[in-house]
């Protein structure tokens, strides 16, 4: 689904935001830009859970203005999982078919083929503290799929893993996004990440998109002065 972000307006105090672009469909975008630029806050702007001072956002052709986050085509996952600790796996996965877990069967379905889908089959009665970092991790996609919402938002969701798993979750999530032909937007630190991938690349500085395109270009040597100052590479 493509997602139109326009001409949206936001503050945090001094702090103002404009944020202006179209995301292409069925394809993983992904954000950089330093702490503090307004990523995270352009996420929770697409799913609702702040709202624009003006301008709108658009998903596949619908305003989202009047709708609120769980109403919207969207799920989101974040650094920290938001797991609860009580809860095993296969609840934690069903919270995302019911807020109180009332479960049909073909709830329970769904859940079972995303904890498979995921690799945690064996683990549904594992409570949070006894999984390893990236197995919290796919509990919490998992718990996002089965939502079936077609954008995914993803806010640092790998930032605390090493490199091979956050490589081996890179790659779970470029699969599923094909699969499920979803839109996802993931906010990462390592722009060899969106290399990766192969994505769609925004950056951000200082509550501003100030640079779009395909991340293999705007990475290059060639790409934006910003961009080579962000990764380093002083010219
Ligand atoms: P990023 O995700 O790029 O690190 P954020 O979107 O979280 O940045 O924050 C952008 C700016 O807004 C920062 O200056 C931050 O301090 C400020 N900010 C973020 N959340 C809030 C909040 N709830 N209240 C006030 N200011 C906030
Ligand atoms: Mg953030």
């Amino acid at each position: 689904m493509p997602i139109i972000i326009d001409d949206v307006l936001f503050n945090y105090g001094e702090m103002q935001m404009h944020f202006d672009t179209k995301l292409p469909a069925n394809r993983i975008t992904s954000i950089i830009g330093p702490s503090g630029s307004g990523k995270s806050t352009l996420l929770n702007i697409i799913a609702g859970f702040e709202k624009p001072l003006s301008g709108k956002v658009m998903i596949d052709g619908e305003d989202m203005s009047n709708l609120a986050p769980s109403e919207r085509p969207v799920s989101m996952v974040f650094q920290d999982n938001n797991l609860f600790a009580h809860l095993d796996v296969a609840q934690n996965v069903g919270l995302g078919r019911s807020s109180r877990l009332k479960l049909t069967p073909s709830d329970h379905i769904a859940v079972s083929k995303a904890i498979e889908r995921v690799g945690l089959n064996g683990k549904e009665h594992r409570k949070p503290e006894a999984l390893s970092g990236g197995e919290r991790q796919r509990v919490a996609i998992a718990r996002a799929l089965v939502r079936q919402k077609p954008v995914l938002l993803l806010d640092e969701a790998f930032a605390s893993l090493g490199p091979a798993l956050r490589h081996q979750m890179l790659d779970l999530i470029d699969a599923l996004q094909q699969e499920n032909a979803m839109s996802v937007l993931m906010v990462t630190h390592t722009p060899e990440d969106a290399l990766r991938l192969k994505t769609w690349l925004i950056f951000i500085e200082n509550g501003h998109i100030s640079a779009t395109g395909e991340a293999a270009e705007l990475l290059s040597p060639s790409g934006p002065q910003a961009l080579q100052h962000y990764m380093g590479n002083q010219r």
